[in-house]
């Protein structure tokens, strides 16, 4: 039988996410949030491509309720809690390059996350290497800074995972 379990993608002011090293069955990220630095509540980020703008400036320009224009009185919009799989990201990582799609998913055995890139063109890319051959193979991508690529992946959060 199949385990359903929500896995939520998430980006703290100062990242000191714990290490953990086991994970859920493979699947792939469908909540995306960021904590407050203020009340530490955690709020739904609507969009990939607004989660990765958050947390590409996390560092200079923390997240705060009053960015998603809610005050710091609200209820939060989720717990940190095992109802759901947390993955915490890394502050600071780099916003997807124009085009391209950023894809995250859990490994069947449970061990870590693995990262690959979608092009405009549908194909993955699963490394630095192949990322740099498709570059140069699509001069029309050149403008796609190579460091913009990251093959970081964020810490799955073990007290998280479904039992
Ligand atoms: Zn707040």
């Amino acid at each position: 039988m199949e385990e359903e379990s929500e896995i939520v993608s998430a980006a703290k002011p100062r990242g000191k996410a714990k290490l953990q090293k086991d994970v859920a069955p493979g699947r792939l990220i469908d909540t995306f949030a960021a904590q407050c630095e203020k009340c530490h509540k955690w709020r739904v980020i609507d969009s990939q491509e607004e989660y990765e703008d958050i947390r590409s400036r996390m560092l200079e320009d923390p997240f705060s309720c009053d960015k998603k224009h809610v005050s710091c009185q609200d209820p939060a919009d989720l717990d940190y809690d095992s109802s759901r799989t947390w993955v915490i990201d890394k502050p600071g990582l780099p916003k997807t390059p124009k085009g391209f799609k950023r894809s995250l998913v859990l490994r069947k055995d449970y061990s870590k996350m693995d990262t690959y890139y979608i092009t405009p063109t549908g194909k993955k890319l699963r490394s630095r290497n192949e990322v740099a051959s498709y570059v140069e193979a699509n001069p029309e991508f050149k403008n796609a800074p190579l460091g913009d690529f990251t093959f970081t992946v964020p810490k799955v959060m073990e007290d998280t995972l479904p039992s």
